[in-house]
């Protein structure tokens, strides 16, 4: 109990003694007590304050009533009046909160941005996070020929699979060529990849090489051209139905993106199969992608989410804050956007 409590309930048995003293009968003071715990039930003493849920996932432009309930030491839960919190944001780049308690999101946040949302109720506090997702069905249209193309091919975020196609004419503006060792010799156009995913992926091989294991990058960047070329000519040799299970339709490769690369080891003889997941780089490579932001991008036993069986070799940039998620999550990057 602290001072303050003590001075109140000396007022009140104070107040008690002044009622039995005038009234000189018991029912005053049962209707006293009454009051008094009346008084007590309107603002319970709360052991701590909660939101309903510790992550929001919403859309840029979107809206949220944010609503808090106070705790009973009985573990009771009080929808709290919103006009008695007070409600932050970490970062009002990416959304604000009114007076209200309304929350809105900014329709230029983009996929993996978060914010912390902190309410404070009587120097109680509680916290929430909101992450921001673009829906898939909002970065798609359908073209001329009924085929679904991705609006975003430049979002570092891009969904490309066997349902999205990248624009035919699509080149990202920033391909550069990694620092870091290659197979084969000259500057050919698989040595290239989008300029961040480049300088993550010299981090990430540098970092192996400080433990003594070797990463080699295999194929980086694949133009529409290159990756029709590869497709029909699997055509040619096994025919439409047996290709399109191992070799993307031109416009669905991730390769386009100059997001994604194939990378194998000496050890596993530079081969991109199942073994390389086996070696010691694979399996570093599945354990540290994602502090670069790398995803395993086809990962085991998820082929019905994915399209693709698993791929050790491929990894896909979608930057740190997105790939920890994914890692942790043991989810797809399919799965991240349906808000799991
Ligand atoms: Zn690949």
């Amino acid at each position: 109990m602290n001072r303050y409590q003590h001075r109140s309930w000396q007022a009140a048995v104070a107040a008690l003694g002044v009622l039995i003293f005038l009234s000189g009968c018991g029912s005053p003071i049962d209707a006293a007590v009454n009051r008094l715990n009346g008084a007590k039930q309107e603002q319970p003493v709360f052991r701590a304050i909660a939101f309903p849920t510790d992550e929001q996932t919403l859309a840029p432009g979107a809206s949220y009533s944010l609503t808090l309930s106070g705790i009973t030491p009985a573990n009771r839960k009080v929808e709290l009046n919103s006009d008695q919190v007070s409600y932050t944001v970490s970062n009002p780049e990416v959304a604000q909160v009114d007076s209200q308690g309304r929350l809105t999101v900014s329709k230029q946040a983009k996929t993996g941005s978060s914010v912390w949302v902190t309410a404070v109720y009587k120097q109680t506090r509680a916290t929430m996070r909101v992450r921001v997702i673009v829906p898939l069905k909002d970065t798609i249209k359908i073209d001329s020929n009924g085929l679904a193309v991705v609006t975003n091919p430049a979002d570092l975020s891009v969904v490309v699979n066997k349902h999205r196609s990248l624009p035919a004419d699509y080149v990202p503006a920033d391909l550069i060529q990694p620092n870091i060792p290659f197979a084969g010799q000259g500057d050919l156009e698989k040595k290239h990849l989008r300029k961040e995913a480049a300088h993550a992926l010299e981090q990430l091989v540098q970092a192996a090489a400080k433990q003594n294991l070797h990463l080699v990058g295999i194929s980086g960047y694949r133009s529409y051209a290159r990756q029709k070329a590869i497709y029909e000519n699997n055509v040619r040799k096994n025919g439409k139905e047996r290709t399109s299970q191992f070799s993307a339709y031109p416009g669905q490769s991730e390769h386009e993106t100059g997001l994604a690369i194939d990378v194998s080891s000496p050890s596993a003889h530079l081969a991109l199969d199942e073994s390389f997941g086996e070696t010691k780089e694979g399996k570093w490579l599945a354990e540290h992608a994602a502090e670069y932001g790398f995803i395993i991008r086809y990962p085991k036993g998820k082929t019905q989410i994915t399209g693709y069986a698993y791929e050790p070799w491929h990894i896909r940039y979608v930057g740190k804050e997105i790939a920890q998620e994914i890692a942790q999550k043991g989810i797809t990057l399919e799965e991240y956007f349906q808000g799991k």
